[in-house]
């Protein structure tokens, strides 16, 4: 989902030492005119920020002291795997679900990164910093499968390149992505309940509620066996995700927001291509899931990534697969069986998974993208996971 990203003036997003360097990048909504504020408004975001400040140092605390019985203080490490690479981390007061990771922003203007690589909360999550915690883990590793796994960098929304994963991929990598995450995100927040008792029930309605986590490892061989049982028993939570519709798998949710997306970048991708230049499509092989399982701690999908099952969607509804052909035919795509691999795409340009990644990372608008095809300024896309539902979707 698309959520307008409000420009802060840098000194009041200045949370942590360095981490704003890049907030002079305008982002979609940057018209949202402060001077409309009320100072009503603008006491009560005061109050807000100054919350959330104060929450992060009792979240920070929680995350710090994090011990796992069999691998010990993995806490502090997580927070300086995330706090090592997220350029920003802060509060959007426009913003309806509860937290955000923003990973890509497209076109990035004259001198802006493309890969936005930020965290953003909305008020939902300064309920409480149980709450913060819950959707801080989840963020933080969003944030870190997007440094190491290259598959999550061959996107659309990614201006730094034209090679990018199918439809079907584009699918089956959320599906991915957001396992992880909640998995990890669950395990985490499961070791903090010592300090922060309350984190189990706050976490209750969450696709993986830590309680689920918790007996789930007690029942599990090891870790790694309970990382792999909670990223089947999440991706299966009934609910009802959007108004009217029936109850379904939350994973049929996730695909739903994934072709939404593909769907609208391919537009703008297609109409902005050059005469010569052509769009590269990919699919994912084992690896490059277990690269996204390897955001942090033991890989959620396991070690074997001749494993079948890792590149294949379980439950993609008729509806669904339906839409991907149309999308196919749409733009002339190859049916994913008969796309190169990542691997191959990349062994043909002549470039490596590292330069790939490096490539992207640093890449920043060039002066002549300002004149493609940009959409207008309150409506640029830019690529998040949010944590909770959709806007105008019933809670789960
Ligand atoms: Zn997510």
């Amino acid at each position: 989902m698309v959520e307008p990203v409000k420009k802060e003036p840098a000194e009041d997003t200045e949370l942590r030492d360095g981490k704003n360097a890049a907030s002079d990048a305008p982002c979609a909504s940057e018209a949202a005119a402060p001077a409309e504020k009320s100072p009503e408004d603008i006491a009560r975001e005061e109050q807000q920020r100054a919350q959330m400040v104060q929450q992060l140092t009792t979240v920070d605390g929680w995350m710090e002291r994090l011990h796992d019985p069999a691998l010990g203080g993995v806490g502090l490490a997580f927070l300086k795997a995330a706090g090592s690479v997220l350029k920003r981390e802060d509060i959007d007061f426009q913003m309806k679900p509860s937290a955000g990771y923003h990973s890509f922003i497209y076109p990035p203007k004259p001198g802006q990164d493309s890969f936005s690589n930020y965290v953003l909360y909305g008020a939902e999550a300064l309920e409480n910093a149980e709450r913060l915690m819950g959707a801080r883990t989840h963020e933080f590793v969003h944030a870190l499968q997007y440094q190491t796994a290259a598959a999550l960098h061959a996107d659309p929304f990614n201006a730094a390149t034209n090679i990018m994963v199918s439809p079907y991929d584009y699918l089956l990598r959320k599906e991915r992505l957001e396992q992880d995450a909640y998995v990890k995100g669950a395990w985490l927040c499961a070791l903090a309940a010592a300090d922060a008792p309350d984190i189990v029930k706050v976490m209750e309605s969450s696709p993986l509620p830590v309680s689920t986590f918790q007996n789930i490892r007690a029942q599990s061989a090891d870790l790694t066996d309970a990382f792999e049982k909670a990223a089947r028993d999440c991706r299966n939570l009934l609910g009802v995700w959007t108004k009217d519709a029936e109850k379904t798998v939350i994973a049929d949710e996730w695909h739903a927001r994934a072709i939404d997306e593909y769907e609208r970048m391919m537009k703008y991708r297609h109409d902005n291509l050059q005469a010569g230049e052509a769009l590269t499509f990919v699919r994912m092989d084992g690896a490059d899931i277990l690269e996204i399982g390897a955001s942090f701690g033991p890989n959620t999908f396991g070690a074997d990534a001749h494993n079948k099952s890792l590149t294949e969607i379980e439950n993609l509804s008729p509806a669904h697969a339906q839409k991907i052909a149309e999308i196919e035919k749409k733009y002339g795509i190859t049916p994913r069986d008969n796309l190169p691999t990542l691997s191959e795409a990349f062994a043909a340009a002549g470039t490596t998974r590292a330069d790939f990644i490096a490539h992207s990372k640093a890449y920043k608008g060039a002066a002549a993208s300002a004149e493609k095809n940009t959409p207008a300024n309150d409506t640029a896309p830019a690529q998040q996971q949010n944590t909770g539902p959709r806007p105008g979707a019933p809670a789960p």
